[in-house]
């Protein structure tokens, strides 16, 4: 298995694979979001944007949403974004949902707050997203859920990794090959260098190793 491995072939498709799997990630991984910096000057990796903004108005029976402007400058803004995140293929997802009181003249009372909340929890569950709008009552800001084929992307990218390393081992044998090879033109021991000129028999006195038998015998 191993000396299969170990062959410049083997480095070429499992460095290809890894090339490949690197340029097809998304930009949502740390690795990814550093490709994209290089390759696409720098995209960010975030978000959904949630075009929520309502105007609040105090009336006499309490407060009021609404998108239309109605003379007041207090507003409510909702955001929603969604995004992954992960070192080399996204493993988790995150949804986020946010809502920021904006108050021009007077700050409102915590109770206040928790009417417009309550208020733009109905409006959104009307008027974009159900789910949304339940999250905003329940204060539910943030959610995030494991993604397991990121994983198993990983698991799998890491096991090429690992094969590409045994297979570069073939440079260190063509190098040790090609030095043996160069000893022996120049008429050295091929295992550690040592002169090999004029001895009687074809064994290094230096490492005892035997050299071929082509050439050196004596005549
Ligand atoms: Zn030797």
């Amino acid at each position: 298995m191993m000396d299969r491995v170990r062959t410049p072939a083997a480095s070429c498709c499992l460095g290809a694979v890894l090339v490949l799997d690197f340029a097809t990630l998304p930009g949502a991984s740390t690795v990814g979001e550093f490709k994209n910096s290089l390759f696409e000057s720098g995209r960010r990796r975030c978000c959904g944007s949630w075009p929520g903004d309502y105007f609040v108005t105090r009336t006499d029976d309490g407060l009021e949403l609404s998108q239309e402007w109605s003379g007041s400058y207090d507003m409510v803004h909702t955001r929603y974004s969604s995004f992954e995140t992960g070192f080399w293929s996204p493993t988790r997802e995150h949804n986020n949902v946010g809502m920021k009181i904006y108050a021009a003249s007077t700050p409102y009372s915590a109770e206040e707050s928790e009417a417009i909340r309550n208020l733009l929890a109905d409006r959104v569950a009307a008027d974009w997203d159900r789910e949304i709008g339940a999250r905003i009552r329940d204060s539910e800001w943030s959610r995030s859920r494991m993604l397991p084929l990121g994983y198993l992307h990983n698991a799998a990218a890491l096991l090429v990794l690992g094969g590409f390393a045994c297979s570069l081992l073939w440079v260190g044998d063509a190098w040790r090959s090609e030095t043996r090879r160069d000893r022996l033109r120049r008429g050295l021991c091929a295992g550690c260098g040592y002169p090999m000129d004029g001895l009687r028999e074809p064994v290094c006195p230096e490492c005892g190793e035997r050299l071929p038998l082509s050439g050196s015998a004596p005549g």
